[in-house]
């Protein structure tokens, strides 16, 4: 930012950088936006690259691998343009000054933008008082915004979970009356939205606010019978929800968790009430509803581009389960279970499903792959120390980031 202002041009943090920062958490990643153009960007850090195809954007390198994205002001074009209401965005790629780029941003809370003249924040979308009051709302018309990025209403609910905020009546109420244009999205977009749901730490929540306001059965359709209004759903509800809180349990210690492991647990409630899953008592049984199950999940999953061998995973970890409930009591698996490929990951969800239905924690499922939890990334990330040429974000210092406060 002191680069670019020393350049000659505006330059301010923006998004869920300031918005983080405010709530007092580490934020994931910070994003500035300027009155540079990307190639004047270019040319005031070598060590950068233009990227985006839709907006041209720029992201500089740092040592350490620390990468901030830098993007010009953009117009309001995307979403006020009249004409064609009821289309997605066109391609676009118009710049222009700070308040055009405050109202095109999705949630008031994302709006707000931090500034080093004076170390003040700049609010043109009221989203310093939605901070205050906990409340997400969209920036501008909800029903307009939505239409035209329909991704939105999965970043409303994400950001309303995450931080337990109430969303505005009148963001839920367009929600609810949009939510099938989700499907017009590119499946890239929605797949990539809703992993940083699922994988993000609050999918319970997420999941009673996306059941709650139709969401979920627009993204997971072939639940929709299952949670209809009757005392079963009731069950498959809980039971649904209670999993994935057991997923955020698993987030939360720092975990991946393998793509088979997520879906399986999604999946346990709707085979449980729709294929009788938990009544499967021999191996025979388990075989036969594991292909039933394998071609029901390419059907599903084809919007979700999840592997096949992925699929057969799930399907194999799910029959297992109903086995590994009935074994349980002997205290002892049998040997032809143990020696099977998918005994391991039968007993991880096993476990895991114990633990949602009230059993206490299991001492510890370690997942094979266990990558560094993305909160360690952001926090060394952006440590002033180690005498990079890295910015000098420095958390811990006296009043926040560059003296920013809450109050
Ligand atoms: P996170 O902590 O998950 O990174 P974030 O708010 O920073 O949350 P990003 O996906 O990094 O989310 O996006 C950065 C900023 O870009 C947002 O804060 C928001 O201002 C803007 N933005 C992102 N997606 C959209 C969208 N679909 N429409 C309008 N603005 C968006
Ligand atoms: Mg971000």
């Amino acid at each position: 930012m002191y680069r670019l202002r020393d350049a000659g041009f505006l330059a301010y943090l923006v998004g869920g950088g300031v918005r983080d920062i405010y709530l007092g958490k580490i934020p994931k990643d910070f994003d500035i936006s300027t009155s540079a153009s990307p190639n004047e960007i270019r040319k005031i850090f070598r060590n950068s690259r233009i990227i985006g195809r839709r907006f041209r954007l720029v992201q500089v390198f740092f040592g350490g691998g620390k990468i901030v994205e830098v993007s010009t002001f953009r117009c309001r074009t995307d979403d006020d343009e009249p004409g064609d209401e009821a289309s997605v965005l066109p391609s676009n790629n118009e710049f222009g000054d700070p308040a055009e780029d405050a109202f095109r941003r999705d949630l008031t809370i994302n709006a707000i933008f931090y500034e080093i003249e004076h170390y003040t924040v700049i609010d043109y979308t009221g989203g310093v008082k939605d901070l205050q009051d906990k409340i997400v709302r969209l920036v501008g018309d909800p029903g307009r915004r939505i239409t035209r990025d329909p991704v939105r209403m999965m970043r409303v609910i994400r950001h309303a979970a995450r931080a337990s905020f109430t969303i505005h009546d009148e963001t839920w109420a367009a929600i609810v009356e949009h939510k099938e244009m989700l499907n017009l999205c590119p499946d890239s977009r929605v797949r990539d939205e809703l992993f940083k749901d699922l994988r993000g730490g609050d999918c319970r929540a997420w999941a009673e606010l996306a059941l709650d306001s139709g969401i979920f059965h627009v993204l997971f359709p072939f639940y929709h019978q299952v949670l209809l209004d009757d005392a079963e759903a009731k069950q498959s509800r809980i039971l649904l929800l209670n999993l994935l809180g057991v997923l955020d349990r698993l987030v939360t210690d720092g975990q991946t968790v393998p793509e088979e492991v997520l879906f399986s647990l999604l999946l346990i409630p709707l085979f449980k009430a729709d294929s009788d899953l938990m009544a499967v008592q021999t191996q025979q049984a388990a075989s036969a509803l594991a292909l039933v199950i394998r071609d029901r999940l390419e059907g599903y999953f084809s919007r979700l581009n999840i592997k096949r061998s992925t699929q057969d995973l799930v399907a194999r970890a799910l029959v297992t389960l109903p086995l590994m409930v009935a074994h349980e009591k002997g205290g002892e698996w049998p040997k032809w279970l143990t020696r099977k490929s998918y005994f391991a990951i039968g007993k991880q969800l096993f476990e895991l499903y114990s633990e949602a239905c009230g059993m206490k924690q299991v001492a510890e499922v370690v997942f094979p792959v266990a990558p560094q939890a993305s909160t360690e990334v952001a926090k060394s990330s952006f440590s002033s120390g180690g005498g990079s040429r890295g910015p000098a974000f420095a958390p811990g210092t006296k009043g926040g980031v560059f003296g920013f406060r809450k109050d």
